[in-house]
């Protein structure tokens, strides 16, 4: 295995649609539309576990956990990420930080950054200023821009322990 760091990078979009909960970072946002999904549509847990998956070079999220099985119907996308994580450390490496940019016109995300955070903090085990989450519009363009749907992008940065 190599040693020193390695970058892994996440990307997830799900339409957004009525009569869905939006749940990003594990928090449930007051919202009147949410992410269309097997799972719970947690595109900011999706992104980074494909981040950190990335990173160790383990494959995907949806190789480990298929939406084709109903095991995950509905799953609690932040449980998914922390066991992620924990086959990231079991493959031998140290999660050192990761940072992940929301990319949706509305709701404003700004008020429920610092849980996201924390919640994704918790959830892998990194001290909260190890975590980056921001939100940007895409000043109206396409699919995040018109309210079809949101996107996440991520990246992880590993260590060979
Ligand atoms: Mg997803």
């Amino acid at each position: 295995m190599t040693t020193g760091p390695r970058i892994g990078h996440g990307f997830d979009a799900h339409r957004l649609v009525e009569g869905r909960a939006l749940i990003l970072g594990g928090v449930r946002l007051p919202f009147e539309r949410g992410a269309l999904g097997h799972s719970d549509g947690d595109a900011l847990a999706h992104a980074i576990a494909d981040a950190l998956l990335g990173a160790a070079a383990l494959g995907d999220l949806g190789s480990r956990f298929p939406d084709s099985d109903p095991r995950w119907k509905d799953a609690d996308s932040m449980g998914l990420l922390a066991e992620c994580a924990a086959a990231v450390r079991e493959a031998g490496f140290a999660i050192v930080n990761l940072d992940a940019t929301i990319v949706v016109e509305r709701p404003r995300l700004a008020p429920f950054i610092e849980q996201m955070r924390e919640n994704v903090a918790e959830r892998i085990g990194l001290a909260r200023d190890c975590v980056g989450v921001k939100a940007k519009s895409s000043e109206g363009m396409g699919y995040t821009g018109d309210g079809t749907g949101i996107a996440v992008h991520a990246v992880a940065l590993v260590t060979a322990r």
